[in-house]
């Protein structure tokens, strides 16, 4: 497979320990325009430091709001833990090429080489980590398909802290699997909507068959912080903090790359709440903001949840409950419920603020992909390249194999690099449900996405 051009090139790059980032890349320190604050829900003004610090830990406000600082050195403790599992391999897909049989180089970034089985413990042990330096008793947090719940969960069984898990009703039901691996590192899990909060009796109450969402379930997460001395609330995707510690992602990739000395054309990632992509595309981004280098950027998010591709950029709420900060960001409504998809992770209303701003000033594009067609793109990359992929991450290898059949046709060698965020094997329903055929595509309408986007709030001088 490897041809004689390629010699140069082997199937993977590890970097050496020594080679591993020391600093996070804050991405907003290169923005001209930087994402807008968060906003308070009751008065409308932006969320400074002291606003926060009931819900969120310390340390991570301070990364929250800090639109400046380029560089934030990783503490000791965290950079130790990262070295169980990192760098992750940059991995050239030779086979996929074969199959393809493209002039494109194909190049992923795996992310789902430890137990959590995705990029997420990159940021629960960051977040972790400053929950417990800050002496706290313990974190709650949301899951939806369950990966950052079990990231979490991992994170703070290293550190001993407790972990309080608010899972969404379906997938608790349909993962007891991925249940038992939380529970297994010491956490308690609840699914949602549950009885234990007001926001979910009133939930529950007013929908009584209701199978939950990550909106709700972040509600009830953040309820159950408040009534609970020594906690705080963790967040695994769309806050910039969480960007921030992703960009370790971007890094190594960077790295790899310059020891190959190739430069890639185009970087591609799924987009749920934006944390694997904006970790991924940070430090290109930064070249590209700073006119160093030029890069194509591509978001792929489910064509049953498109917030980049069909929501508005507004200030919305963060979860259904209407508890939490306002974002401005691309949203789909906070009450909007995608149909039942099978990319758990990519099931969010909104997206993050960073990238949000970064789309918006067009340095970045955005496609919605129908699951049929990202399975067929899943399935054909398990047969070539060995892993079985997350059905997220089969998002980025539908758009890459998308990408690499183009360049068949003009002739052209680009050079492709997407995120492959995650292993799927907890999502073998949703396989076998397209093994056998019966997977359908379901595209919410117009008159939907009005409805919804018309609950947007009412913020002065921007919605
Ligand atoms: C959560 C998740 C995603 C989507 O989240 P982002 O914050 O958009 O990165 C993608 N892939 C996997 C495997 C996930 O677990």
């Amino acid at each position: 497979m490897k041809t004689e051009k390629d010699k140069n090139i082997p199937y993977k790059v590890y970097l050496s320990e020594d080679e591993l980032p020391k600093n996070w890349y804050n991405v907003r320190a290169d923005m001209k325009t930087k994402p807008a604050p968060l906003l308070n829900p009751g008065t409308g003004a932006p969320m400074d430091y002291e606003d926060l610090r009931s819900v969120f830990c310390d340390e991570l406000i301070r990364q929250e709001l800090d639109n400046d600082d380029r560089e934030i050195p990783i503490p000791e403790e965290i950079l130790n833990f990262y070295k169980m599992y990192r760098p992750s391999p940059l991995v050239r897909a030779y086979c996929l090429e074969e199959k393809l049989q493209t002039p494109a180089k194909i190049y992923y970034k795996f992310e789902g080489n430890n137990t959590s089985g995705s990029h997420k413990l990159n940021s629960a042990i960051a977040q972790a980590y400053y929950a417990k330096k800050q002496g706290l008793k313990g974190v709650t947090t949301e899951t939806g398909a369950g990966q950052w719940g079990t990231a979490l969960s991992m994170a703070c069984a290293y550190f001993g802290l407790d972990c309080k898990v608010f899972m969404v009703k379906v997938s608790y039901e349909q993962k007891p699997f991925r249940r038992e691996v939380m529970r297994t590192y010491g956490a308690s899990v609840t699914p949602s909507p549950s009885m234990t909060t007001a926001v979910g009796r009133k939930i529950l109450e007013e929908n009584p068959g209701t199978t939950g969402s990550l909106g709700c379930a972040i509600s009830e997460a953040v309820e159950t912080e408040a009534a609970n001395p020594g906690y705080r609330y963790v967040l695994g995707s769309v806050l910039n903090q969480v960007l921030l510690h992703q960009s370790v992602i971007g890094l190594e990739t960077m790295a790899a790359f310059k020891k190959l000395g190739v430069k890639p054309d185009i970087v591609i990632g799924c987009a749920g709440g934006g944390s694997n992509l904006g970790g991924l595309i940070s430090p290109f981004m930064g070249e590209k903001l700073r006119g160093e280098q030029d890069y194509r950027f591509i978001a792929v998010e489910p064509a049953s949840c498109p917030s980049f591709t069909r929501g508005k950029f507004a200030y919305d709420f963060c979860d259904t409950g209407r508890v939490c900060p306002l974002a401005k960001m691309y949203t789909l409504g906070s009450g909007f419920i995608p149909s039942a998809n099978h990319a758990g992770g990519l099931r969010y209303h909104g997206m993050s603020p960073i990238l949000s701003e970064l789309y918006h000033e067009g340095l970045i594009e955005a496609r919605s992909v129908e699951q049929t067609s990202v399975f067929d793109a899943a399935t054909t990359f398990a047969r070539c390249e060995g892993i079985l992929p997350a059905p997220e991450s089969s998002h980025a290898i539908r758009a890459a194999i998308d990408e690499a059949l183009k360049c068949k046709e003009t002739g052209e060698e680009k050079n492709i690099v997407f995120g492959l965020t995650g292993t799927g094997y907890f999502d073998m329903v949703a396989y076998q449900k397209y093994n056998d055929g019966e997977m359908t595509d379901t595209i919410p309408t117009d008159e939907e996405l009005q409805r919804s986007l018309a609950q947007l709030p009412a913020v002065p001088g921007q919605n």
